[in-house]
């Protein structure tokens, strides 16, 4: 199967980082359990300003280059890999496409088939959903956390697991689309991948 995966919260804890740099910066102590909202600053508070240059100067710190892979990530895509096509898909912006990829290489070798950031984080350039990304590379299932891309390829018939290792951004009361399974470690999508592959002749 061709397998869309996103990055950050998925593969890599992008968001404790961040909070570490954030903290440091400002002398605070936000916890990643707080994080009601994926968009920072409805959280943090600060300007729009603000918030993009944090996130440049975050881009360009040794919090950001040192990220860690989430746990279980590293056993599970390794298995993957050898059975299916895996595309990396994520929203980070153009301006860190080289970071993303050394990040990628240091940590998941020849893992991943094709690397496409869609620019939806910051500021300028050209952006893409991420449906028109996996429709382009013929996806068959999205591993992504946030709730938003998730409705996206749903909409666009892709199966989407749902990535929820105990994450606030990504509740809701709504009731999901059938095409959304809310997973709760990188055990459960290896063991939900397997099945849907039996389900569909895929194995
Ligand atoms: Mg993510």
């Amino acid at each position: 199967m061709i397998i869309g995966v996103d990055i950050d919260e998925v593969l890599a804890e992008l968001l404790e980082a961040y909070l570490r740099y954030y903290n440091q910066k400002y002398n605070t102590k936000t916890q990643k359990e707080e994080m009601f909202s994926y968009s920072f600053r409805e959280v943090l508070g600060g300007t729009e300003e603000e918030n993009q240059q944090n996130l440049l100067d975050f881009f360009k710190s040794e919090y950001f280059q040192n990220i860690k892979p989430v746990k279980g990530a590293l056993k599970s895509i390794n298995l993957l890999a050898q059975k299916h096509r895996l595309c990396i898909i994520t929203a980070r912006p153009h301006i860190i496409q080289k970071e993303t990829e050394q990040w990628l290489l240091k940590h998941f070798p020849d893992d991943f088939h094709s690397i496409n950031l869609t620019n939806q984080w910051h500021g300028k350039g050209e952006k893409q959903l991420k449906s028109e990304v996996g429709k382009k590379q013929n996806i068959q299932i999205m591993i992504d956390d946030s709730l938003q891309h998730a409705l996206d390829c749903a909409a666009q018939g892709i199966y989407v697991l749902l990535a929820d290792f105990s994450y606030p951004w990504n509740q809701t009361s709504e009731k999901l689309p059938e095409n959304i399974k809310r997973v709760r470690s990188w055990e459960e999508i290896v063991a939900e991948i397997n099945s849907y592959g039996k389900k569909h002749g895929r194995g």
